[in-house]
């Protein structure tokens, strides 16, 4: 059954949803669900058709979320950060029948709008004027529907739409809960992006399992600290930018016990910011996965992150894992491709057989990124392949030499990649921002990471800058660093 419209009969008083001071109950969001799908219908949307959403967090994606699938329609979360250019390469690459916007993003939406003539848009004040069109509703789940198609985030050449089923997300749902454990009072706090899966599944959780999700709006590090100390909210995702922005600013105040578990993803978490979270009291958990996998793959448990630095966890329940070298699965120790194999691995890219072939090729989803996992099963991520810098024949994993760097006071954020070199085949290059009245010159630099790396690792270039480049959610793109 659809997950909403079960919660709405059993629980429907139950909150499913904070936001900027507005509450809403499962019965509530389950009525305003209906509407919005029948509005939908009117606009021609039905069985099949791609929704479009350029939508910042707030109550009408969590409604478009849950509307598509009363209407047989799919999601496609856009980006709102992108370039008109990229979003039109999108909405033509999907196909959508209609974009669905807020004032946020209307310029945009409206600019692209004109670019497309064949597409359909609104913007969400106006569904108000829309006539709810008395269509049949459907309210049975098909766990291999897609739900959702989310263009990877395309640090790595062109976006693919990845298709997520009803399967996938509530799968994922359900082993992240076996993995952190559940609680009737939990309170899930959601401070980045919905367009992303880091995001998106927090809104499944919510509703599979009855608790609410507080929704900011954007990110602000003290908004996120008032809905910990305040709100109650026991459960985080973050990204590790923001991690490190909410420990800048909370000067040394511990975290209250409440605060059961910080979700660390989405990229390589530095050790010397989470050892800092966790003498704050702050649960860091950190957790590896990507879109392709509806988020994660593995996860620490709760408390192990002292005991295991530098590991993102073991595959959650039903999840394998394997590192792969040429094809071959290789043991303990070696590191390789990480492979994965599940319930939670999508149901290929849209419209994009070869490609999705070469991604699940044997059964396995090859995920591009490198690690190795222990004699525990315990997962080392150590970067992508892409991102893997070859210096003079050796391999250089540009996460280490970040956090060599990260270790280092000064250092504020960090971003490492491989530039031609006509000796070395290629070189290393640090982009370095330091804090704020932080002097340091490019040689101490360098003499801080020989004391911690081999000598091939050691950048042998460092440039001071004021900004890393790094996409909406907080990602950085190393490809752009060398520009
Ligand atoms: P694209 O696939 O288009 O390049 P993207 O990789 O940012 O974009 P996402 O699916 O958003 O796409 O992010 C998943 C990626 O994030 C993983 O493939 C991995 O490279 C990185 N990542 C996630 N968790 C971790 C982790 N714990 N440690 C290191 N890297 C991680």
């Amino acid at each position: 059954m659809d997950w909403l419209r079960w919660r709405a009969e059993h629980t429907p008083e139950r909150e499913v949803l904070r936001f900027e001071g507005r509450s809403w109950s499962f019965g509530e969001l389950d009525r305003e669900v209906s509407l919005l799908a029948r509005r939908l219908a009117v606009l021609s949307v039905g069985e099949g058709d791609r929704l479009a959403v350029l939508l910042s967090p707030g109550p009408l994606f969590v409604q478009a979320v849950h509307a598509v699938g009363r209407l047989g329609a799919v999601l496609v979360p856009l980006n709102t950060r992108l370039a008109a250019p990229e979003l039109v390469w999108q909405l033509k690459d999907v196909e959508a029948r209609l974009l669905l916007y807020d004032e946020v993003s209307a310029p945009q939406a409206e600019a692209i709008a004109a670019r497309l003539p064949g597409l359909a848009a609104i913007r969400g004040g106006r569904l108000d004027a829309v006539a709810p069109a008395d269509v049949p509703l459907r309210f049975q789940l098909d766990p291999a529907a897609v739900h959702t198609i989310v263009y990877t985030s395309g640090t790595t050449g062109r976006p693919k739409g990845a298709q997520l089923t009803y399967g996938n997300h509530g799968w994922s749902a359900l082993v992240s809960a076996l993995n952190l454990g559940l609680s009737p009072d939990d309170r899930w706090l959601a401070p980045m992006p919905l367009f992303h899966v880091g995001g998106l599944a927090i809104l499944f959780r919510s509703v599979i399992y009855g608790i609410p999700t507080l929704l900011q709006p954007r990110f602000d590090p003290d908004a996120v600290h008032r809905a910990i100390d305040v709100e109650g909210a026991t459960l985080l995702s973050v990204v590790s930018a923001m991690l490190a922005r909410m420990l800048e600013v909370r000067g040394g105040r511990p975290y209250p016990p409440s605060l059961r578990a910080v979700l660390v993803g989405g990229g390589p978490a530095p050790q010397p910011l989470l050892d800092a979270a966790a003498r704050l009291g702050m649960p860091v958990v950190p957790t590896y996965g990507l879109t392709e996998t509806s988020s994660q793959v593995t996860t620490l448990a709760p408390g192990e992150a002292p005991r295991r630095p530098g590991s993102s966890g073991r595959p959650l329940f039903g999840v394998e894992l394997r590192i792969e070298q040429d094809d071959r699965p290789q043991p303990p120790g070696e590191p390789g491709e990480i492979a994965v194999r599940g319930p939670t691995v999508m149901a290929g890219y849209f419209r994009r057989p070869e490609e999705s072939a070469r991604a699940l090729a044997g059964g396995w989803l090859h995920t591009g990124d490198l690690g190795y996992l222990d004699p525990e099963g315990y997962l080392y991520v150590l970067d992508r392949r892409e991102d893997l810098i070859v210096s003079g024949g050796e391999n250089v994993y540009p996460a280490e030499v970040e956090a060599a760097l990260l270790a280092h006071p000064a250092v504020l954020e960090a971003g490492v990649t491989g530039v031609p070199d006509p000796r070395w085949g290629q070189a290393v290059l640090a982009a370095v921002r330091l804090r704020p009245g932080a002097r340091v010159t490019e040689e101490e630099i360098r003499g801080f990471c020989r004391e911690r790396l081999a000598g091939y690792k050691v950048p042998a270039h460092v440039r001071f800058v004021d900004a890393l480049p790094r996409n909406a959610a907080g990602k950085l793109l190393r490809r752009r660093l060398a520009d």
